[in-house]
């Protein structure tokens, strides 16, 4: 994938925070997705036939929004899915080198009832709400600038008092 390089303006503030985000281009191309997401019908690449339990696997590249509108859910919350998106097996936990999750196990009983709204709230559980209300995105690109203080002295030579 190409990139394209492109520049922003930050207030003082907004560059305070984006120095918080280890790989702020990779924030804000999710941030634009997720933007995109939510004025456009979200489309999943993957095939039908290759989803688990309805779901597209967890890719590096790009969420799918459409399979997992909240972000991804932990790697073992999705081996528990996984899981519950078969048939249960024997119980084999204890097995060594064994390591499925336990078909008693908390989880994986809420997990069984309906796979894909659980994995999908486990998602919702783990991923900060990035809610995009009250984002300003039209309008000028530069942040507002603040009036500049005047100096004491440039006060008086204007008549400020
Ligand atoms: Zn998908």
């Amino acid at each position: 994938m190409s990139s394209i390089i492109t520049s922003i303006s930050l207030d003082e503030e907004t560059a305070r925070i984006s120095k918080q985000i280890p790989n702020f281009s990779g924030f804000v191309r999710d941030c634009l997705r997720r933007y995109w997401a939510e004025v456009t019908e979200p489309d999943c690449m993957t095939p039908d036939d290759q989803k688990v339990g309805g779901l597209c696997r967890m890719r590096k590249e790009r969420v799918c929004l459409e399979c997992w509108p909240d972000g991804y859910p932990r790697k073992e919350d999705w081996k528990i899915f996984m899981h519950a998106s078969k048939p249960p097996e024997r119980e084999l936990v204890g097995i060594r080198g064994y390591d499925h999750p336990r078909e008693s196990s908390p989880f994986m009983i809420e997990a069984r009832k309906d796979p894909q709204a659980w994995i999908q709230s486990r998602a919702r559980f783990v991923n900060v709400a990035f809610d995009l209300t009250g984002v300003k995105i039209k309008g000028n690109a530069k942040p507002a600038q603040k009036p500049k203080k005047l100096t004491a002295f440039q006060r008086i030579l204007l008549g400020f008092r």
